[in-house]
């Protein structure tokens, strides 16, 4: 039986081998290929993991191959510093000229060595590579007996990485190569929602969608992430750098006497008048047609000429993409960019798109995708499609956001694990409401203060979550910061991924009181596992109710009119899932033990999502009574709340 099944299964019930089992049996009987999608390279190994147990238990050989960008997996460019930024389309098509003067070398009988190893820190000139070494050893390879080799080991896709790197063979390319002959596929999102990566793809699998039969791995994520994908920004700065791109090579005259940079200059002033009139503090609703308004009443003339104009920059920043391209340089031109979006502009209307500026956190202008269900079409070509997270709940509005029939079929799998190894309290002497915060000037500092008292009692690792990074901010500033033990971690929005996970590991490896800070919806409270006794509680400042921006509200209006449920779908689903997902780091296993405290009044309402919510009153009796007595770690313990400075003070 084909169509979607939509399953909402905590971390832990197995749903990753629930799935894979019978989809594996099922994709043999039926010549099928699984297509499993996932957004981290940690769910990919966890996939990787779970089939060569069931393979192991099946006992024959499958393949299974992980897919991954060349970001990640080009030896050649991976030292060569602007590869670094460059897309994925301008990757691809340095690549492709590699891969041809490859082609043309092994004709012509040159044999293409390897680069040496670079010193640490060194990087490559672009320029200097001409044909790729890495490629011809795949074009060389046997293919099918490695395609016997990997069946028989299944690696995973770090150990793939790291076989091609000792080989020699371009890992991106064998991957590709043997996506044909794979059983079960794993690729992120983007290789099958982006709609000429998944021509490629489909290319490379050697089947139509019909013989697909698809999982999306988290998929509460997805919705959003097809908005994202389908919306597209002009931001200011983009505009400013076309406009040096023409000054630096020379300006020139459009087809009626304007010249380039006049133009761009008035596009720039244009956008500035946006933001200035439309925007509020981050962001603003624009008129559908504003942008298009005031450019004409800025240039005058028609529409006609307008397009003429832009049509010019298109041409002008094909030949620089493509003179860079000859140059071996990274394939890019702001004028390119910024002229197509320009001319694309009018053709993003409602009511699938709205069009907003934005102050923060950068000026621009944002034809923003309200509607999720067209990106999402390609799933329903597919033979099936498993939809899997922790938090897909309610499931009615992950089912109407994407446009999947009515008749999908939905299940819902309780917690495996044993009730009385969590518990929940809510606290009702606080609360993050706006008017609250607003209307009341110790508010910030009592959180705070609350926060320290909370900590004090707790005997293990605990991660506190604020709604966001400002108020995290506030509350510390208030006070908080003084009180916490020296070695507490604290969540930065701009720090790299090899900085969160070394602060995380010190957390792990640190004191058994050790604090770790950060955000609902951040990198830790979705994506990380702290299992055992390295997480055994979780506060939450406030409950994470998504921010009111103007697409937010834009959002909500939307699905009031397509679902007639804009408020619960809009505002009480994420905040639902934000409070779940950083709850959910608490239990991992059937072992572990944990409390969650919600330091906010308001949290009664969600008591349906959250079995045993109990009103916090003597925390320590609780906390002794769960955890026992535990002797904290000397001078690592949170100061007592009486540490913390009043407000003024
Ligand atoms: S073939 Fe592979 S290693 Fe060579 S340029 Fe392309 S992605 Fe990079």
């Amino acid at each position: 039986m084909g169509g979607p099944l939509l399953v909402d299964a905590a971390t832990g019930s197995g749903k990753t081998v629930a799935t894979l089992a019978p989809l594996l049996e099922h994709a043999e009987l039926a010549d099928h290929r699984i297509l499993y999608l996932v957004r981290t390279h940690s769910q990919e190994q966890q996939v990787l993991q779970e089939t060569r147990a069931i393979a192991a238990r099946m006992g024959h050989p499958l393949l299974a191959i992980g897919l991954a960008g060349r970001q990640r997996r080009c030896f050649l460019l991976e030292s060569t510093a602007e590869f670094q930024s460059a897309t994925a389309e301008e990757s691809g098509k340095l690549c492709a000229d590699r891969k041809r003067a490859t082609q043309n070398s092994l004709e012509a009988g040159f044999l293409l060595q390897p680069a040496v190893e670079l010193p640490e820190g060194a990087s490559l000139d672009m320029a200097d590579l001409q044909g790729c070494p890495y490629y011809a050893r795949v074009l060389q390879a046997d293919l099918e007996g490695l395609s016997d080799r990997f069946a028989q080991k299944l690696p995973s896709t770090h150990e793939f990485e790291e076989y091609c790197r000792e080989e020699n063979l371009c890992a991106y390319e064998l991957a590709k190569k043997l996506a044909g002959r794979a059983r079960l596929v794993t690729a992120p999102y983007a290789f099958f929602f982006h709609p000429q990566v998944r021509r490629t793809l489909f290319q490379w699998l050697g089947v139509g969608p019909d013989r697909v039969d698809l999982v999306i791995d988290e998929a509460h994520n997805l919705p959003e992430y097809l908005r994202e994908l389908s919306s597209v920004a002009l931001p200011r700065e983009a505009v400013r750098r076309a406009r040096s791109e023409i000054a630096e090579r020379g300006d020139f005259a459009l087809p009626d006497g304007l010249h380039a940079t006049d133009l761009l200059d008035q596009v720039g002033r244009v956008i500035d008048d946006l933001v200035r009139e439309f925007s509020g503090e981050e962001d603003g609703v624009l008129p559908p047609a504003a942008l298009e308004e005031a450019l004409l009443s800025s240039l005058g003339g028609t529409s006609h000429r307008l397009d003429t104009f832009l049509g010019s920059l298109v041409t002008w920043g094909e030949a620089l993409r493509e003179e860079r391209r000859k140059a071996r340089l990274i394939p890019r031109s702001a004028v390119h960019s910024v002229a197509l979006a320009l001319l694309n502009w009018p053709r993003l209307e409602p009511p699938q798109y709205v069009k907003v500026v934005t102050r923060e956190p950068r000026p621009a202008v944002e034809a923003y995708a309200v509607d999720a269900r067209a990106p999402a079409e390609p799933i329903g070509e597919c033979h099936l499609s498993v939809h899997l997270s922790g938090t897909l709940r309610p499931m009615e509005e992950y089912r109407d956001a994407l446009g999947l029939p009515e008749t999908s079929r939905a299940i819902s799998v309780p917690s495996p694990f044993p009730p009385e190894n969590r518990r929940l309290f809510f606290d009702r002497s606080v609360s993050t409401r706006f008017e609250e915060l607003q209307s009341d000037p110790d508010a910030v500092a009592r959180l705070g203060r609350r926060v320290a008292e909370v900590l004090a009692e707790l005997p293990v690792r605990t991660a506190v979550f604020f709604p966001s990074f400002a108020l995290m901010e506030q509350v510390l500033a208030s006070g908080l910061r003084d009180a916490l033990p020296p070695t507490a971690v604290i969540e930065s929005r701009s720090a790299s991924m090899g900085d969160l996970w070394r602060s995380l590991e010190g957390f792990r490896q640190g004191p058994e009181r050790g604090v770790l800070l950060g955000v609902t919806g951040g990198r830790i409270s979705e994506g990380v596992d702290f299992p055992d006794d390295q997480l055994e509680a979780v506060i939450l400042v406030g409950l994470p109710f998504p921010k009111p921006t103007a697409k937010r509200e834009a959002l909500r209006t939307y699905l009031d009119l397509t679902t007639g449920h804009g408020w619960e779908y809009c505002v009480l689903g994420p905040t639902q899932r934000g409070m779940l997902q950083a709850l959910g780091r608490l239990i991992r296993s059937e072992n572990d033990r944990g409390v969650g405290i919600l330091l906010d009044h308001r949290a009664a309402q969600f008591s349906s999502v959250l079995p045993g919510l109990e009103p916090l009153g003597d925390l320590k009796g609780a906390v002794l009574s769960f955890f026992g007595a535990r002797e904290g770690t000397k001078g690592d313990a949170p100061g007592p709340a009486g540490e913390l400075p009043a407000p003024n003070g």
